[in-house]
């Protein structure tokens, strides 16, 4: 076995064994060697030590958030941000200077030499630029500056990131806009601190170039069409109703060594081959099972860099796949939970690194075993009304509740096309519909007693229209008590009630959790408004109509949209043929998702709340069917050289070794059963052909639109790639262990 990775054993440093199998002297000696080095893994940091520091002190101890600004800034100064975070209400800029420099102070005392905007580009990835403190102070020293104007405007040169067409290079200004309602935090490394400030990236003509833009317009939007309806129940006070969320991150981890063993895992995020293990996830013994001393060790961290971040990370477990986890924190304002959801992702993964470990946020890192999403718990509420998809316990309230649930029904049912486009990518596409996950047609879970609730609805409103209008509104007084919790859960469902909130299921692990949620709270927001609308003039004419209507509103949107409710499970072949006898959508693709994106209705929907200009709704669809044809175009190319380098040089010295065998044998006057050979040899050769095909697919270069060219992708070239991988993962249970090069799922998966 070689020494030469020695030095990784004991070492965290997975790096060690970076430069794959290839580099290693044999492919037998990398595998061997991570293997080792997986086993004898020490811990190189001190225990945390939460006596020290109780994590109640921590948390938020990095933030620049109301606490500090309250200490820090003039009282009208700390007034006027707070008003623009609490209520929505308009930024004064003139503050802008007297927050920076209490900013700036904070930070440096805090260790800070640099300033960064945070943006969101629409990667789905988070990026930073970084600015020095400091200043010439035109003495031969320098001095620390950070004006308003550095706080509220930065230009970083946007010039690489995906536009989308919306600005041409040669006039690439992009600029960061300081976003107060999201609290500024200094981010630790071991050389120094760096202040972060949140932003939001727009061309120079004011374009969003960014995710976190259309979550705040989505939110303002929303926060109108909510109060409209609370004001016909009789709540006037108009505080800001904001989208919540909280989302539930499941990730898997893989040891470091075994990660740059597989140049698939890290250039793609995901296994491009690997037959399956013996075992895998049969015996449902990995999920809610203890979890290992080295993973909760990483989870501890990871939670205290969190709490200093001020991201309130509650829940913690193992998922049901071996080597999968989960990560959930408490709930909170969309803008700001997007923020720490990508702050969430980094830090997972930076933190991983630390243990040894690589963490894996691919919606399918492993075939054959459950993927990764990302539940999004999605509600909205205010601080005088708390939250709305709270059934409550009084009739009165249940009325209000009823409107608010049935716009989210009629909003998913009318709008599924866009809810299915925001969740495509080509990692989801390995997970929805693929029996494990939400199948690709979006329907809703109510769980049986509110599904009744809304039969009873629909019941008395078709028989009604002589019912006197008393009568009516008892029957809305009437209704049984709503469930405070949904029951039954239902696993199979994308969008399901659970209690006091929907959760979006269908939400990718590697995805921004920002497109998913403008897509929630534009969808309720119209839904919002015609119901607001219908309402208002019922009561136009008759004051006292409000039950009646609500009634009548409510009767007509369960019949309208009832289609779309499915209690039932997801998975089944009869599911996918009754939602297609329903008329639902079954958007199975990226490539069939995406274009709902071009569809009118759509841009309609996100031009009157302002939220999207139809140039940025364009951009965005060319900019997700671009990353698609980029991502699968990578697992292409690295499909034919691990197929090439690795896979089949160890499939021919194997069936080399089997041949002198043979040859051997026959000299002296033993029989070879040829069975093995024959079929090694009918492999090597239909893997030869298969990456043939593989390479001609990835040489097409005709396609006259994006679309047209993510269809090739999607259509000839993934199937080539499968093709390729299934004769290779044959190979792998026929070729000799010592020869194979790829660390197998198994000790990917079981070895920690
Ligand atoms: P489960 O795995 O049972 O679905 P978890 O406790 O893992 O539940 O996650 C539930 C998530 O839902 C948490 O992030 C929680 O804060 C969030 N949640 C609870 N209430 C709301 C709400 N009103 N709006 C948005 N998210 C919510
Ligand atoms: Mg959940």
């Amino acid at each position: 076995m070689s020494t030469s990775f020695s030095t990784g054993i004991g070492s965290a440093n997975g790096a060690a064994a970076a430069g794959g199998s290839r580099n290693a002297p044999t492919s037998m000696s990398a595998r061997m060697a991570a293997i080792s080095a997986v086993t004898n893994w020490r811990p190189i940091s001190p225990p945390l030590n939460f006596n020290e520091t109780p994590a109640h002190e921590l948390f938020s101890s990095n933030v620049f958030g109301s606490a500090v600004m309250k200490a820090r800034l003039p009282k009208p100064v700390y007034k006027s941000v707070m008003k623009t975070i609490e209520s929505g209400a308009k930024l004064d800029p003139s503050i802008a200077d007297i927050v920076a420099s209490a900013m700036k102070d904070w930070a440096i005392e805090k260790g800070a030499t640099h300033y960064a905007h945070v943006f969101y580009p629409l990667t789905g990835l988070t990026a930073e630029k970084h600015d020095s403190f400091l200043s010439p102070d035109g003495d031969g020293g320098a001095i620390a500056e950070f004006s308003g104007k550095q706080l509220i405007q930065g230009e970083p040169d946007g010039s690489s990131f995906p536009t989308g067409g919306i600005r041409a290079t040669f006039e690439a200004r992009g600029y960061t806009i300081w976003d107060v309602t999201s609290p500024a935090y200094i981010l630790e490394n071991p050389n120094g601190t760096t202040l972060c400030i949140p932003t939001a990236f727009v061309s120079w003509t004011g374009e969003a170039l960014d995710k976190k833009t259309p979550v705040l317009r989505s939110m303002q939007a929303l926060n109108k069409q909510a109060n409209r309806i609370l004001k016909l129940f009789g709540h006037d006070d108009e505080a800001f109703v904001a989208s919540t969320a909280g989302p539930e991150q499941e990730y898997f981890l893989v040891d470091r060594h075994f990660y740059f063993s597989r140049p698939d895992l890290f250039t793609c995020g995901r296994t491009l081959f690997g037959a399956k293990p013996p075992k895998g996830q049969e015996f449902e013994d990995h999920y809610f099972g203890a979890i290992p001393e080295r993973v909760l060790a990483f989870m501890l961290e990871v939670e205290r860099e969190l709490y200093k971040l001020g991201i309130p990370v509650k829940t913690r477990h193992n998922e049901v796949a071996p080597g999968q986890y989960e990560i959930a924190p408490v709930f909170e304002s969309a803008n700001l939970a997007t923020d720490h959801q990508q702050l969430m992702m980094t830090t997972l993964k930076r933190v991983a690194e630390k243990y040894g470990m690589a963490c894996l946020t691919h919606e399918k890192p492993f075939a054959g075993v459950n993927g990764s999403g990302k539940h999004v718990n999605w509600s909205l509420g205010s601080k005088s009304q708390g939250n709305l998809l709270d059934p409550g316990d009084t009739p009165h309230t249940n009325a209000q509740f009823l409107v608010f649930c049935a716009a989210v029904i009629r909003a998913v049912f009318k709008y599924q096309g866009l809810l299915r486009a925001v969740v495509a990518s080509a990692g989801n596409d390995h997970r929805l519909g693929a029996n494990e996950a939400p199948p690709a047609i979006i329907s809703i879970f109510l769980g049986d007693q509110l599904t009744d609730v809304f039969q009873q609805i629909k019941k008395s409103g078709g028989a009604n229209s002589s019912l006197a209008k008393g009568t009516l509104t008892v029957g809305v007084d009437v209704l049984p008590p709503l469930p405070k919790d949904a029951g039954d859960r239902n696993r199979t469902s994308p969008f399901a009630f659970t209690g006091n909130r929907f959760e979006f299921r269908a939400v990718g692990a590697n995805q921004s959790i920002a497109g998913p949620l403008v897509a929630m709270n534009t969808i309720v927001c119209e839904s919002l408004d015609y119901c607001a609308t219908k309402l208002e003039a019922a009561m136009a004419s008759d004051a006292d109509s409000l039950h009646a209507a609500v009634q009548k509103l409510l009767t007509e949107i369960i019949n309208e949209c009832e289609a779309i409710i499915f209690n039932g499970d997801g998975y089944s072949a009869a599911w996918h043929k009754e939602a297609a006898a329903r008329g639902l959508l079954n958007l199975k693709t990226t490539t069939d998702a995406l274009p709902m994106l071009a569809k009118p209705d759509i841009n309609a929907l996100f031009t009157k709340y302002g939220v999207l200009s139809t140039r940025e709704l364009q951009s965005r669809l060319d900019i997700y069917l671009e990353q698609y044809c980029k991502t699968v175009r990578v697992e292409g190319l690295q499909t034919m050289e691990m197929a090439r380098t690795l896979i089949f040089p160890a499939a021919i010295r194997y069936q080399n070794e089997l041949a002198s065998t043979c040859a051997n044998l026959k000299l002296v006057g033993y029989e070879f059963d040829t069975d093995t050979l024959d079929k090694i040899t009918e492999l090597v050769k239909n893997l030869q052909d298969a990456i043939a095909v593989l390479d001609k697919t990835l040489a097409h270069h005709d396609a006259d639109s994006l679309e047209a060219e993510a269809r090739h992708f999607c259509e000839e070239v993934v199937p080539a790639m499968a093709e390729v991988r299934k004769y290779a993962d044959e190979l792998e249970g026929m070729v000799a262990d010592d020869i194979w090069p790829l660390p197998t799922y198994q000790e990917m998966l079981f070895i920690k």
